[in-house]
């Protein structure tokens, strides 16, 4: 059809642009579903708190693009460390014990999801959304020429013991079924891909390299989509925090921010550890609870020789990820609420894994001059995200990411936007729907 032939399209372009879709959290997941949206025709208003896009939990992650580790961490042996780490502030997983009556409903859903046949085929299901998601960042990267310090080498997980390297040798192949490409390595395969891991080689029992994983800096590509979202027509206001969300007869009303009342049809909480508290005057209650990681980022444009390679220890659920000239090492799970202190004795942690891993580069760099963050990530107890409507009509979800926000995020603004236009997703969407919680 041919643009203005229909005489009802500029009434319903006026009618878009003065009751546009909001969406509330400019983080991965977001922008992402802004830039969804508006590729769909639709008109978009983000609002974020901070004063920035991405200043929260999509800073400094750890950059993996990752469908390679798309399993949740309802595993026994994440059990085990989660139990092992109680009340421990040096443990890769920390569980504090005042947070145990406020987890414990959500704790009995996440044992629920670690029997081997749930376990199973959620990290199946993570695995395709992680394809497909990675497929499309591909493609936005392509199409606007997205500069995020993003390198395509792969990635590569570590083991520190036989009986870890052999379990997750096998559990691998699993994957080889849904398209996923990787190599077993000896510990000198793993040098071969790493040089700089030869002092270390007599501790590495094996390793596995996920040729089709990549690596990029959250932030940029959140700071490049932000661009790209604006000049398509996409509104962004920061400083902008949505107080409450009201419901006339179940169906949104309006969006309260702190600075003006917005009448609203649509609205979509992208809001991550924090979308519960805006559901407080509904009776949806959404199982997401914030679990604390670090990070720290080290420069690395002095060395003359520097990591090239992303690692993922897996027995101490680290990463080490070349970004640009810097090296990132993230990793730590703390159960422990909204808790803004930054324990010593978890940054020591990380300190002693990068000494341990590449103990010559540890020497040489300022530890100290490192830029040290932590972020909340929003974990649903099965390990998948929530995406689509709920209960209350206008009101849609897009969160729940947890370990895997950065992996997930253009495959689920994908799958929410095409459900949001009643168009048939292109992968299976039944797992992730957010009618399942709320
Ligand atoms: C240490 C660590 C390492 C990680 N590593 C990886 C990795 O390698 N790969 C990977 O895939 N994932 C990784 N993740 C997970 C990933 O970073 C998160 O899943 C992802 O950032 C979540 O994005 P989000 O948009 O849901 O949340 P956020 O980025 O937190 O965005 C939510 C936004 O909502 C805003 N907001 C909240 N309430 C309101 C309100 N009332 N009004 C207005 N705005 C509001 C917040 O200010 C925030 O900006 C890691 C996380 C951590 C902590």
């Amino acid at each position: 059809m041919v643009a203005g032939s229909n005489p009802a399209a500029p009434t319903r372009l006026k009618y878009m642009k003065e009751n546009p879709i909001i969406i509330i959290g400019g983080g991965l997941q977001g922008l992402a579903t802004a830039n969804a949206l508006i590729d769909r025709g639709e008109e978009v208003l983000v609002l974020e708190r901070s004063s920035g896009v991405a200043t929260q939990t999509s800073f400094a992650n750890a950059g993996m693009l990752t469908p390679s580790q798309a399993a949740p961490w309802n595993s026994m042996a994440d059990i085990v460390s989660i139990l092992s780490g109680i009340g421990k502030k040096d443990s890769p997983m920390l569980l504090k014990l005042d947070q145990v009556p406020s987890l414990f409903f959500w704790g009995l859903r996440f044992l629920f999801n670690s029997s081997k046949s749930k376990y199973r085929s959620n990290t199946e299901n993570i695995c395709k959304l992680a394809q497909h998601s990675l497929e499309l960042t591909k493609q936005i990267r392509e199409k606007y020429g997205f500069d995020y310090d993003h390198s395509t080498v792969g990635t590569m997980k570590i083991f520190r013991d036989e009986s870890s390297f052999h379990k997750a040798s096998k559990e691998v192949k699993r994957l080889s079924d849904l398209g996923l490409t990787f190599r077993v390595l000896t510990n000198q395969e793993v040098v071969e891909q790493e040089p700089l891991l030869r002092d270390v080689s007599n501790k590495i029992s094996g390793g596995i390299i996920f040729p089709d994983d990549e690596t990029g800096d959250a932030y940029k590509f959140c700071k490049e989509l932000e661009t790209a979202i604006r000049e398509k027509g996409g509104r962004i206001h920061v400083n902008t925090e949505v107080k409450k969300i009201l419901f006339n007869k179940k169906k949104v009303n309006s969006v309260i921010t702190n600075r003006v009342e917005l009448k609203a049809s649509r609205v979509i909480l992208t809001s991550g550890s924090w979308t519960s508290s805006l559901l407080k005057n509904t009776r949806l209650n959404l199982p997401v609870k914030p679990v604390k990681g670090y990070s720290l980022t080290l420069d690395t444009s002095f060395l003359s020789d520097a990591p090239k390679m992303p690692i993922i220890d897996e027995g101490i659920h680290t990463a080490f990820t070349p970004l640009g000239y810097s090296l990132r090492v993230a990793g730590t799970a703390e159960f422990a609420g909204f808790n803004d202190n930054i324990h010593k004795k978890r940054i020591d942690y990380l300190y002693k894994t990068l000494e341990s891993i590449y103990p010559s580069i540890a020497a040489n760099l300022d530890l100290d001059k490192g830029a040290l963050w932590y972020g909340f990530r929003p974990m649903s107890p099965d390990g998948m995200p929530y995406i689509g409507p709920t209960k209350l009509s206008g009101l849609y979800i897009n969160t729940g990411h947890g370990h895997s926000g950065w992996t997930l995020a253009m495959g689920s603004a994908d799958v929410l936007a095409d459900l949001m236009i009643k168009k048939q997703p292109k992968i299976e969407v039944n797992p992730f729907l957010a009618s399942r919680a709320v």
